[in-house]
Formats: structure tokens, C-alpha cells, sequence
């Protein structure tokens, strides 16, 4: 991190006048708006690619990753997303899009670490393909994976963390709850899903060195964190033939992750 970097942070503590105003801040209460004192804070995105885009700054001091986070920080992460996702359906947008971009070559324009939100009227076509299927496929992956369980990394507080069989990049991850679970929103396990998230996160930078990441939730058929360290680069290969050259098997992604 460079001093730059910290003397330029419009996210840090102190420096609530350089975003938008906050639209909600954890815990709440007892302080007056835009005002230090806060450990979440949400406001709109100053430069919005998206009609309703707000950003979710993670913590008062400099972070720069979802890693350096602890579980009630994580917690109170989710607690934003989840708030502000009931707001959204209140004004008419049934659909939440929550993403986080770590690392400038993974989208991130600032440091400090920080999620986004997006509210839709319809379904992410991502989202949407996956639940075309029919049934749970969710609840049959996660069965046979747990069937094989070559490529589960770790099984705790009633989710699953895995890297999936046809992983896009290394260490490649998804994080699910293991019982059908159709509303991450209303859900008291999310702020455990980004806390595997994070976990896994740590255990790549101790393996890899700190790199850039991408994590985004699925918020509808049966929620999940797809989950996307980026090691390698997509290129036309990926991108024009839909075809994912993974340099590592993610059972061994898995292994180590584990180990
Ligand atoms: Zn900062
Ligand atoms: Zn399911
Ligand atoms: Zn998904």
C-alpha cells in the first residue's frame, strides 16, 4: 500500500465528506450522519453504472481485503447487504446484485475494502441460467460433491465451502448452505458464508501472496458465493470459446486449501 493510497482513501474514517451522503451505517444509532464512529457504511456509488448502485465500505480503518476481516465485521457486512436489499424490495426491486472486487486488474478502483449493490427488476442472466434448469441443481451438486468429496474444502455453521468441478480459474470457490436455502437476505447464515469466503481468501494469500479477487453472491433458487481469486488472466480463449484453460485441478485446489 502506498502512502498515496492512505492519504487518498475517501473511505476511511474521517473522511465522510469525501462520499456521497450515507444512506445507513452499523451499528446504528447513536451518532450523527457522516460522522466517524461507524463500523459498516453505506452510500451511493459517486460514479453509478446502475440506476440504484450503492457501495458498502467494510471497515473504518484501511483493509484492503475481505481477509483482514473478522467474523462480527463480516457479520455486520452481511447485516448491510441484507438492510439494504429489504429497502430495495420495499421500492419495488425484488432483485439484489452484491458483488465484491478486490485488486485493481479485478475491477477495484479503490483499495479500501468495499462491496457493491445493485438493485434490479429482473434477474442477472447468470443467475437466472443457473436456476433454468429446473429442480435444485445447487442441492445436487453440493450431494455429490460431498459424495466425492475430492473437492470439498471445508464443511462448518451449516454451509459448505468447494471448489467447483468445472472451475473457471485456480482456487476457483463456492460457498453454499448445505440445506436448501432459498433467500440469502433474510438468511442468518450469510455473514458465516463471506466469513468461509474469507477464510479461504486468507489461506490463498498465505499459499499465493496477496492477489486479486472477485466474489459475487447469487441471490435466488438457492443462494451461493461464487467466489474467484485471479491468479491467471481471461483472454479469447475464455472469453470468445466460453472455454476456461484452469491451470490448476481443483481437487488439488481443494487439497491445498485444506491442508
Ligand atoms: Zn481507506
Ligand atoms: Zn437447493
Ligand atoms: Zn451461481
Amino acid at each position: 500500500m502506498t502512502p498515496e493510497e492512505l492519504e487518498s482513501c475517501p473511505f476511511c474514517e474521517g473522511r465522510e465528506d469525501k462520499t456521497p451522503p450515507e444512506v445507513l451505517s452499523l451499528p446504528s444509532g447513536g451518532r450523527s450522519p457522516d460522522t466517524p464512529g461507524w463500523l459498516v457504511r453505506v452510500v451511493p456509488n459517486k460514479y453509478p453504472a446502475f440506476e440504484h448502485h450503492e457501495v458498502v465500505i467494510h471497515s473504518p480503518e484501511h483493509k484492503r481485503s475481505l481477509a483482514e476481516l473478522d467474523r462480527s465485521q463480516l457479520e455486520l457486512i452481511a447485516e448491510a447487504w441484507q438492510l439494504r436489499a429489504g429497502a430495495a424490495r420495499d421500492a419495488g426491486y425484488p432483485h439484489v446484485f452484491a458483488w465484491v472486487n478486490e485488486g485493481r486488474t479485478a475491477g477495484a478502483s479503490l483499495g479500501h475494502s468495499h462491496s457493491q449493490l445493485v438493485w434490479l427488476t429482473e434477474e442477472p442472466p447468470l443467475a437466472a441460467a443457473e436456476r433454468a434448469a429446473g429442480g435444485c441443481s445447487v442441492c445436487d451438486y453440493i450431494r455429490s460433491e460431498r459424495e466425492s468429496g475430492e473437492r470439498v474444502v471445508d464443511e462448518r455453521n451449516g454451509l459448505i465451502l468447494l471448489c467447483p468441478y468445472a472451475g473457471r480459474a485456480p482456487y476457483e470457490c463456492l460457498v453454499a448452505p448445505l440445506d436448501h436455502e432459498a433467500d440469502p437476505f433474510t438468511s442468518d447464515r450469510l455473514g458465516v458464508g463471506l466469513e468461509h469466503a474469507a477464510q479461504a481468501l486468507r489461506r490463498i494469500h498465505a499459499l499465493e501472496g496477496p492477489r486479486p479477487a472477485n466474489l459475487w453472491l447469487h441471490e435466488s433458487g438457492h443462494w451461493h458465493l461464487e467466489f474467484l481469486p485471479r491468479l491467471t488472466v481471461f483472454a479469447s480463449v475464455e472469453l470468445g470459446a466460453g472455454i476456461y484453460v484452469n491451470t490448476l485441478a481443483p481437487e488439488a485446489a481443494a487439497r491445498a486449501l485444506r491442508d
